[in-house]
């Protein structure tokens, strides 16, 4: 994880909190870590009244979970929650993103997962990921090849993994969950449980580590030396 600059896709503004620990950990060694949240959220309330005001709620959520992991910026692209699909306009912003970002790594959801707004986010991201490298739709940026892609998550392919020592971030999942209020009553937690359980985490500092798949080929030859 030896990275100048890492972004991570996420369909929803939470779903990075899979690789917090990572994040918070590479954030703190003087990484630039940046998020791409691929859809607003606006079907993420669980009570009606929030209706017209959970985009807002959950942009302001994101934010204060950015100050807990690190983020140095956050996209947020204004698709609508279980709406995203691979369009042209959607792979543009993805790809503007990328050469805006010009990230040393990419991660983003693996391809196997029953909602399908984490598998648009996986086939736009490593398509976007692939055709930001390409001297192509030169006005949305210089072409930036980022070397290395992972997934973090919804992944059943027989692919190589790294694992990451998140020992002392074991809480920054907990601490970032916190933040979504919103989304509470979906993880079956409040705010108070959250914070008791991220601050155990640190008290007790249990061994932590975080697994990726290794997606792209030239990624997985820079890793065969260290196995010689
Ligand atoms: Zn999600």
């Amino acid at each position: 994880m030896d990275y100048e600059r890492i972004l991570v896709f996420g369909a929803h503004p939470d779903d990075e909190f899979s690789m917090a620990g990572t994040m918070a950990k590479l954030a703190d060694q003087g990484v630039k870590v940046f998020v791409a949240t691929m859809t607003n959220g606006n079907e993420g309330y669980p009570r009606p009244e929030w209706r017209d005001t959970i985009v807002e709620m959950r942009r302001g959520e994101a934010a204060e979970a950015d100050r807990v992991l690190g983020v140095a910026r956050r996209w947020i692209l204004d698709v609508e929650d279980m709406a995203l699909a691979l369009t042209k306009a959607t792979l543009k912003e993805c790809i503007r993103i990328v050469r805006e970002a010009r990230p040393h790594a990419v991660f983003t959801h693996g391809p196997h997962d029953r909602h399908g707004d984490h598998l648009a986010t996986h086939t736009v991201s490593v398509q976007a990921t692939w055709h930001a490298g390409e001297p192509v739709a030169a006005e949305l940026g210089e072409p930036w090849r980022a070397p290395h892609v992972y997934y973090y998550k919804s992944c059943n392919l027989p692919l190589p993994t790294v694992v990451f020592d998140t020992t002392g971030y074991a809480h920054k999942g907990a601490e970032a969950r916190a933040t979504q209020v919103s989304q509470h009553t979906l993880f079956r937690r409040t705010k108070d449980e959250f914070l008791a359980e991220a601050e155990r985490l640190k008290r007790e500092r249990p061994a932590a580590s975080e697994r990726f798949w290794i997606v792209e080929t030239n990624a997985l030859a820079d890793f065969l030396p260290l196995q010689g």
